[in-house]
């Protein structure tokens, strides 16, 4: 399937309906466990002289149908899913680090991942340093004898920063280290991470995947192409004591951190996505390509639409001409470049609750990505455990307001803050 194009992909890759009594739609597999044939067939499944089904916290026939179709839709060369966005990075970054090593990062960032990466893993001796991505020559400057990692996203959230994704990748290449992108806000619809130097993207599947706010999820896609055996990864070379003496560089090659993952961050950190939940990713995956494209088009229609209104301050969105990152969108982002609009309401943080307070079809919500319009106040909310300065480098002012701009019509829309800015 994988040189079909990418909106057959979404419907199709994974599912060989044959191995699924027929079934048009992928069924939900809601098992524990698999039964083993006997002994020496349960023997061979758990030493890996055979690929087999044994555990749902390792993998399941739902599950797998979803990371296939992922790594078809990203390029990659497989997938592993999580329970959520955050159970994807945490193992991810688990799986892959050990105490004394450091990432380097951008500093606009997810709250919860800035969090991981400020507060949480420091106490395991994991330590970053975050930088201001928009000039991609300081995440090589950042670089230390220690560093095992860059952490970027390719469009911010909340700050709608587009990166310079080829440009990264180069520093990422020289300091000999796997550039992670978490491709969340764009989805692979709009934006390939792969393409421009990535070697892991990362997805919460809570958002534009998922696309309708019913369910968790998260996957980290493997392009397969990191040199694991460049000297910096033992965890990858030697002989893993987690999993009897196997060498994953040699034994897995390409697939290797596929297969560490599933093996060893899933076993040992047990983020498993339910097969429930896959079955609810896999619909809103089969439409993702023709909703982000209407996504797309109303939140620049809205950002257009609130630069021209006076209670705005500022408006926000990369695919308007005002925007400093308009010119990186039009290379990364041709095809649409989200959904998510910021703007500032003159008043401050005041006035920006009190819009965020008022509006009756925008939901007031921690989510983005769902066919229905959300609103967020992040400086009160997502961001309030950031100082001063942390929310300036995320990009989250006192006066902005975050809008995940959904599939509703326009005019009704603009009628909604119409009303919630008449409040002030
Ligand atoms: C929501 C989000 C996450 C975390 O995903 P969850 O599924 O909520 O755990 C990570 N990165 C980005 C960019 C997100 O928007």
């Amino acid at each position: 399937m994988s040189n079909q194009k990418l909106a057959t992909n979404a419907l199709h890759a994974g599912h060989d309906t044959t191995q699924t009594a027929g079934t048009r739609a992928v069924p939900i597999y809601q098992t524990s466990s698999y039964v083993f044939r006997d002994t020496d067939h349960a023997a061979k499944l758990f030493s890996l002289g055979e690929l087999g089904f044994i555990y749902t916290r390792l993998n399941n026939p739902t599950n797998q149908i979803l990371q296939d179709r992922l790594a078809a839709v990203e390029g990659g060369v497989g997938a592993v899913v999580f329970a959520s966005g955050t159970a994807a990075i945490a193992t991810g970054l688990l799986t892959l680090l050990r105490a004394g090593d450091h990432i380097v990062a951008s500093s606009s960032l997810y709250g919860g991942t800035f969090n991981l990466l400020n507060v949480t893993l420091p106490r395991l001796g994991i330590t970053t340093t975050f930088v201001d991505a928009s000039d991609p020559d300081n995440f090589g400057k950042a670089v230390q004898d220690n560093t095992r990692a860059f952490f970027v996203e390719s469009l911010g959230n909340p700050k709608l920063d587009v990166l310079d994704l080829k440009a990264i990748s180069k520093h990422a290449k020289v300091a000999q280290v796997p550039f992670i992108v978490d491709n969340t806000v764009a989805s692979p619809v709009l934006l390939n991470p792969i393409e421009h130097g990535a070697n892991l993207v990362i997805h919460s599947l809570t958002k534009y995947i998922g696309g309708h706010g019913t369910s968790l999820g998260g996957a980290i896609v493997d392009a397969g192409t990191f040199d694991w055996t460049n000297g910096k990864f033992p965890e990858f070379t030697e002989p893993s004591a987690g999993y009897h003496g196997l060498v994953y560089s040699e034994a897995l090659g390409a697939a290797a951190f596929t297969f560490k993952l599933i093996l060893e961050g899933l076993r040992d950190f047990g983020g498993a996505l339910s097969p429930f939940n896959a079955f609810q990713i896999i619909q809103g995956l089969e439409t993702l390509p023709v909703r982000i494209k209407q996504h797309s088009a109303n939140a620049l229609a809205l950002a257009t639409w609130l630069e021209s209104r006076e209670e705005v301050a500022w408006v926000n969105y990369p695919g308007l001409k005002s925007s400093t990152y308009y010119d990186l969108a039009k290379e990364y982002l041709p095809k649409g470049q989200s959904g998510l609009v910021t703007f500032g309401i003159k008043g401050g943080f005041e006035a920006a609750q009190k819009v965020t307070d008022a509006t009756k079809i925008f939901s007031l919500l921690a989510n983005i990505g769902d066919t229905k319009s959300l609103i967020i106040h992040p400086a009160s909310t997502t961001h309030q455990q950031l100082t001063a300065a942390q929310q300036e480098a995320a990009g989250v002012p006192q006066d902005l307001v975050r809008l995940s701009v959904g599939l509703e019509d326009i005019e009704d829309l603009k009628a909604d803050l119409i009303q919630a800015f008449e409040t002030l």
